[in-house]
């Protein structure tokens, strides 16, 4: 039988809005060993704003109403947010955003064959033309020449019927209570933070750096995330648990995987609040630290 303490940890939690769907999670918390977390929506606010839009030189296009025009900026961020429109991810609502805030509306007609391409980024038709939206290894795998935008932020390349047209810089800030969140779980017996990201390496490494996070693995793919959370699993003690923290937005496998998945409940996707161990509702990662904590008080009870 379950010990009566169990319960009251669980209901402790759920004080602190931390939802823990089993008892039996309050023992893996006890002995978390690796903390394997997202960056986007997860370390971050997830909220991103258009810093940089950069238009190709010399580029022909449509101008939406069939004549031939010279790209310009505007007319660039009207195509990213038409492409952008029908995709769920923090970064194409942040470029549909800014479209939209200089009282212009998206056509959602002209918009065809709309598909995401997990990890890389989007592909659509509009008016008869292919166009891609993602990272840099989206123009690799499609055999796109383009040049690199080096500043620090999330760059969102764009090409047209094969043809490189520009990218759009983004940026994200960290979330206020990210630094307290590292910082509490190492002084509660975490050996080990790793930031696992499907975006850039500059973007990816200065955050780490900013944040103390032990390890970071950067431009991953979904199924990238799992294999390294293998490796994590293969490095670690025979007693140690990894936990995954995570919104859900390209990293349900990873949520599933770990021995602990903890879900951003207020930003994250319903899949990953359904397959997640722990959800966090108001989507502060310290509150990974209060888990801990209400773990290790229920256990010196229960024992
Ligand atoms: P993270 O690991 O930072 O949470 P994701 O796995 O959600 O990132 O996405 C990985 C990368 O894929 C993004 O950084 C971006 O480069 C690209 N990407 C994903 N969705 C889109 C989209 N709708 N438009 C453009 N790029 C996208
Ligand atoms: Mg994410």
């Amino acid at each position: 039988s379950i010990p009566l303490g169990f319960f009251g940890g669980i209901g402790g939690a759920s004080r602190h809005g931390i939802l823990i769907k089993g008892t039996n999670y309050l023992e893996v918390l006890n002995n978390l060993e690796s903390v394997v977390m997202d960056k986007t929506g997860t370390l971050t606010k997830g909220i991103f704003k258009v810093t940089e839009v950069n238009a190709e030189n010399n580029i022909k296009i449509n101008d939406f109403q069939n004549n031939k025009t010279e790209l310009t900026k505007p007319l660039l961020l009207k195509y990213a947010a038409h492409i952008e429109k029908f995709s769920n991810h923090p970064i194409a609502q942040s470029i549909v955003s800014e479209y939209e805030n200089s009282a212009s509306k998206v056509d959602e007609n002209v918009v065809k064959d709309f598909e995401e391409i997990s990890g890389f980024g989007v592909k659509v038709n509009i008016n008869n033309h292919q166009f891609l939206a993602g990272n840099s290894k989206l123009m690799d795998l499609k055999n796109i020449k383009f040049e690199k935008n080096r500043n620090l932020g999330t760059v969102i390349y764009f090409a047209a019927d094969q043809k490189y047209i520009g990218n759009i810089l983004i940026s994200d800030e960290i979330k206020e209570d990210s630094e307290k969140a590292i910082k509490g779980m190492k002084e509660n017996g975490v050996k080990e933070i790793v930031m696992l990201t499907g975006d850039n390496e500059t973007i990816g490494k200065n955050i780490a750096k900013k944040l103390g996070i032990d390890k970071v693995f950067t431009e991953l793919l979904p199924d990238e995330k799992v294999e390294k959370l293998e490796e994590i699993y293969k490095s670690k003690s025979e007693k140690g648990k990894v936990a995954f923290v995570g919104d859900g937005i390209n990293d349900a496998p990873v949520l599933a995987r770990a021995d602990l998945g903890i879900a951003m409940g207020g930003a994250g996707s319903d899949a990953a609040i359904e397959a997640a161990d722990v959800v966090i509702m108001n989507d502060e990662p310290s509150k990974v630290v209060t888990a801990i904590k209400i773990a290790k008080k229920t256990k010196e009870i229960v024992w």
